[in-house]
C-alpha cells in the first residue's frame, strides 16, 4: 500500500509558486527585506479577510500573543485564563509577558474550552482570557464571550490553528480585543518560514503592538527615537509575499480539508474510533483531524508499520509540562484523559480521497480486533 504522509507542504509551494515568483525575485533585487510594501499589502488583505480593521505582521505566533498581552498592559500580578488543551506557546507567552496562566478544562466533545470551565478559573486577579480555536474549530463563542463580559475579562484569541474558521458566520480573528495568528509553515495559512500577525479593530492597540515589535519605535517618530522598550519581532517581506499568494487559495484549501474530514467521518462510522466533534454553529477548517482511540499507541504503531504518518496534539497537556508545573493548581480530567487517546490523522489540502480511504481502512483494521485476531488473520 502506498505511503500517506502527515502533510505535504511542497505541494502547496508548487501550486502557489508561479503566482509569486516575480514578486519574490523583485523583492530580492530591491533588497527591501523587512517590512515595506509587501508586508503592508498582506496586512491589509489579512485584516479584511478576518473581518477586522488592523493587522500587524510579526515574527511568529508566540510573539503575537506576548506582544498583545504587553500592549494591553497585562503583566506582573495579572492572571490570564488559558485552556489546558493547547500548544505550550499559548501559556508560555503569558509567562513571558510576566503574567500568570490559569488553566481551564475543555469539552469532551470538541476538546475546546467551555464557558463553565473558564468561569471556574476566574479569581479577583484575572484580567484576560485567551480563547484558543484548536484543531481548526472556534469554540462556543456565545457562552465564552458572555462569561468574559460578565467577569470583565479582556478577550484575546489564539487563532494559530484557525485561519478562516467561523462561529455563527463570523471569522476567527473578529471576536476578541485582539487575535493572534501563526503562519508557521504547517498551519492552514503558512509562510516559507516563521511569521505571525496580531489582528484587531482598535487602532491604538495595533500601533502599540507595531511599536513593541519594532524596538519600541512609534510610527512617525524619528528613526532612533524609541518610546517603549520593545523587541525585534517584524515580518519579512518574503514571508508576506508567500502569504499573500497563499491567502488567495486559503478558502479553496480549507474547503478541501472539509471534504476530506467528511470522508473520514463517513468511513469511520461503526468503528470504535470517535472523531472530535464539530459544533453545528462552527465552520471547522480542520487544521488537524483528531481521532480518539482507546489503544492509541498501538494503533499509531500499526499505522506507522503501514507507512501512514500520524501525530499527537498534544501528548503532554499544557499544565503537565515541567516548565509550567508551578501553574498546575487543579486536575484537568478531560484534557488529561484525552491526551492518552488522541491521534491526529493525515490531513492536508493536496491529499486524495483514496488516501483518506487507505488511512480509514488501516485504522479500522487496527481497531477492529485485538492483537491476536490480527496476527491470526495475517498468518492466514
Ligand atoms: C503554532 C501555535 C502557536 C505558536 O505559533 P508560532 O508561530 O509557532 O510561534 C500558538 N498557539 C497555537 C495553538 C499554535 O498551534
Amino acid at each position: 500500500m502506498s505511503a500517506v504522509p502527515f502533510t505535504d507542504l511542497a505541494a502547496m509551494t508548487q501550486e502557489v509558486w508561479p503566482s509569486i515568483e516575480a514578486d519574490y525575485m523583485a523583492c530580492l533585487l530591491n533588497a527591501d527585506f523587512v517590512g515595506g510594501p509587501p508586508v503592508e499589502t498582506f496586512e491589509r488583505e489579512w485584516a479584511a479577510y478576518c473581518g477586522a480593521s488592523h493587522s500587524v505582521g510579526v515574527a511568529n505566533g508566540t510573539d503575537a500573543i506576548e506582544l498583545t498581552l504587553t500592549a494591553l498592559g497585562i503583566g506582573a500580578g495579572d492572571e490570564v485564563i488559558v485552556p489546558a488543551n493547547t500548544f505550550i506557546a499559548t501559556a508560555a507567552a503569558v509567562v513571558r509577558a510576566g503574567a500568570t496562566p490559569r488553566f481551564a478544562d475543555v469539552s469532551d466533545e470538541t476538546l475546546l474550552m467551555t464557558p463553565s470551565a473558564m468561569t471556574a478559573a476566574v479569581t479577583p486577579r484575572t484580567r484576560a482570557v485567551i480563547i484558543v480555536h484548536l484543531y481548526g474549530q472556534v469554540p462556543d463563542m456565545d457562552g465564552l464571550l458572555a462569561a468574559a463580559a460578565e467577569h470583565g475579562l479582556v478577550v484575546v484569541e489564539d487563532a494559530a490553528q484557525a485561519h478562516g474558521a467561523t462561529w455563527s458566520g463570523r471569522r476567527a480573528g473578529s471576536f476578541g480585543t485582539a487575535a493572534c495568528f501563526s503562519f508557521y509553515p504547517g498551519k492552514n495559512l503558512g509562510a516559507f518560514g516563521d511569521a505571525g500577525a496580531v489582528v484587531t479593530s482598535e487602532p491604538e492597540l495595533a500601533d502599540r503592538v507595531r511599536a513593541l515589535a519594532n524596538h519600541g519605535r512609534v510610527s512617525g517618530a524619528a528613526h532612533y527615537e524609541h518610546i517603549y522598550v520593545g523587541s525585534n519581532s517584524r515580518m519579512d517581506a518574503l514571508q508576506a509575499i508567500a502569504l499573500t499568494g497563499k491567502l488567495a487559495r486559503t478558502e479553496a484549501w480549507n474547503e478541501r480539508r472539509r471534504a476530506f474530514a467528511a470522508r473520514y467521518r463517513e468511513q469511520l462510522i461503526g468503528t470504535p474510533v470517535r472523531l472530535v466533534d464539530t459544533d453545528p454553529r462552527a465552520e471547522n477548517v480542520h487544521h488537524l483531524l483528531v481521532a480518539r482511540i482507546a489503544d492509541r499507541d498501538r494503533v499509531q504503531a500499526e499505522l506507522r508499520d503501514r507507512s501512514i504518518q500520524t501525530g499527537v496534539h498534544y501528548p503532554v497537556p499544557c499544565h503537565r509540562h515541567p516548565a509550567l508545573g508551578e501553574f498546575a493548581d487543579r486536575p484537568m480530567p478531560v484534557t488529561e484523559h484525552a491526551a492518552t487517546e488522541i491521534l491526529s490523522l493525515p490531513m492536508y489540502p493536496h491529499m486524495t480521497f483514496e488516501q483518506v480511504d487507505a488511512v480509514c481502512e488501516a485504522v479500522t483494521d487496527a481497531t477492529a480486533a485485538g492483537r491476536t485476531d490480527r496476527e491470526v488473520r495475517y498468518v492466514a
